[in-house]
């Protein structure tokens, strides 16, 4: 298979006709050739958006409302699709990819078209004014989105960027090309407006960085390393761009003298361990009590050794590949060095040989690691696969400590048979989202996304709106 940009409605080659391998990892062949775009299939790209841009711009919110509610049906149409293909790029479980990255692809362009449905207009009374707050599109916008959720992240900033009327070049992560360019096909099958959705593939420090750097797109919506947020910061600031950041994490789950330790055992091995730690939200340092750790870690070694790791095809498979061989060799060098930092590895520490057809996948057994110091590497520097520390505290001012020691300060959990409690010390957490008693339960209206060096901005409901929207303020005096 042979994948082109998107460009102006149509399927176009890279002007240099340079091509990359793209790799199925839990099987190690090449599924397809995508385009290694410069900065000329940018310019491109970014001449369709901006051909584009008058008559989306201009075309009124109920008509955009109504475009995004035929993109979220003809997704719907094709959720088999995007999971087998999403399975396929990144090696997760078929399962899983059918539940989150399919369902969430559809309900992102849905949740949207609903909640700008409902914007309500803001208006402030003075004694002697009134103020009237207005929307006008920012113009063209650059979305740059990781392979971990590939269309999940990518329609989670391409529906808000549509509905206030933007138009947009996006570049998926290299790794996960196949469902945004599954996306364009729909996009081509209902007829949808050319040039308002440009799809640009290719590497990020050229197909990306040239998105960045060109002076007509007024935005930038990045999530991916907080390394590379760096330099989308660095590129995108001194021209006056506006920016969403949505970067790494190295998240706490804390396990409360009080909790249900059976309920919080799966809670936390699913915190640790869904799409195999791959996902920026995973809790990768598990905290527990000093006076429940012996009884609570036996029972969350079960719950991981529990996990069927497997073919990702086959729809019983819980854990399947890493997203490459290089990211497997990466998270292996982790588990080195935590035992070269003094710790003890209480379940898998080491790679998985598979049958056919995947003996040459990059699959890494789920590993917990006991007996590191908290601020160790290990357990401060995001791995971003399937490794999770455990550590022991003593007071509940220990645990908000150690929880708040790394760079990062994206997510977390706190796991107690007392909400009110678990409230009150998540409180305490500096991160931007928390929950206690679950994790990844997601209500599309409130606000995401991470402090300290985890991101900047906030995506999510109004969050969303508001950024891919200009607010202006028109003060009106009375008569
Ligand atoms: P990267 O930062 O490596 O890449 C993210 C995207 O940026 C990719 O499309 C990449 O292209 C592109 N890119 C890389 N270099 C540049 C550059 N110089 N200029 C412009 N674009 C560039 O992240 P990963 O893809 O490895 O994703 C994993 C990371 O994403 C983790 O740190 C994870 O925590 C984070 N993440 C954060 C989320 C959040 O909501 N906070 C959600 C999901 C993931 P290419 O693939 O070609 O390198």
């Amino acid at each position: 298979m042979q994948i082109e940009n998107f460009i102006g409605g149509k399927f176009i080659a890279p002007l240099k006709k340079t091509y990359l391998e793209n790799l199925n990892p839990a099987t190690g062949k090449i599924t397809s050739r995508i385009p290694s775009s410069t900065n000329e299939d940018v310019e491109m790209a970014v001449e369709a958006a901006q051909n584009a841009l008058d008559n989306w711009s201009q075309l009124s919110i109920d008509k955009r409302i109504i475009w995004l509610r035929k993109i979220a049906s003809a997704l719907e149409s094709r959720k088999e699709d995007i999971a087998a293909l999403e399975s396929m790029d990144t090696g997760k479980p078929i399962a899983l990819a059918k539940r989150v990255d399919a369902a969430r692809s559809v309900s992102n362009f849905e949740f949207f078209a609903e909640h700008a449905e409902n914007l309500s207009e803001l208006n402030y009374k003075m004694s002697d004014a009134t103020n009237y707050v207005t929307r006008k599109p920012v113009g063209v916008v650059g979305l740059i989105t990781p392979w971990n959720l590939p269309l999940y992240l990518l329609t989670w900033k391409v529906a808000p960027a549509l509905v206030m009327g933007n138009t947009i070049v996006a570049k998926p992560s290299e790794m996960t090309p196949l469902t945004a360019n599954l996306l364009c096909e729909i996009l081509t099958a209902i007829d949808f407006p050319e040039g308002v959705i440009n799809i640009v593939h290719g590497l990020g420090p050229s197909a990306g960085q040239a998105i960045l750097e060109h002076p007509n797109i007024k935005a930038i919506s990045f999530t991916g390393g907080t390394a590379t947020g760096k330099i989308v910061a660095q590129i995108a600031a001194p021209m006056f761009k506006k920016l969403s950041l949505e970067l790494g994490g190295k998240n706490a789950t804390i396990i409360l003298d009080d909790a249900d330790l059976p309920t919080a055992a799966k809670g936390a091995a699913r915190a640790a361990f869904t799409n195999s730690g791959q996902v920026c939200l995973c809790g990768s340092r598990i905290l527990v009590a000093d006076n429940i750790y012996d009884e609570f870690v036996p029972l969350l070694i079960s719950e991981v050794e529990a996990m069927k790791i497997g073919n990702p095809s086959d729809e019983n498979t819980d854990i399947g590949s890493v997203i490459s061989s290089n990211h497997m060799e990466k998270v292996l060098s982790y588990i080195d060095l935590a035992t070269q930092e003094g710790g003890k590895i209480s379940t898998g520490g080491s790679t998985l040989t598979l049958p056919s057809p995947n003996s040459d996948g990059a699959f890494i057994q789920p590993t917990l690691i006991e007996g590191l110091a908290i601020d160790s590497r290990c357990a401060t520097e995001e791995i971003f696969g399937p490794v999770a520390s455990i550590h022991r505290f003593f007071s509940e001012d220990e645990a908000i400590e150690m929880a708040n020691i790394t760079q990062y300060g994206l997510a977390g959990s706190v796991w107690t048979s007392n909400p009110a409690r678990g409230k009150s010390v998540a409180e305490r957490i500096d991160s931007g989202i928390l929950w206690v008693n679950t994790w990844l339960h997601r209500d599309l209206r409130t606000p995401f996304g991470g402090v300290k060096n985890s991101g900047v901005g906030r995506e999510g409901g109004d969050w969303s709106l508001n950024f891919f929207s200009e607010l202006s303020n028109i003060c009106v005096k009375d008569d």
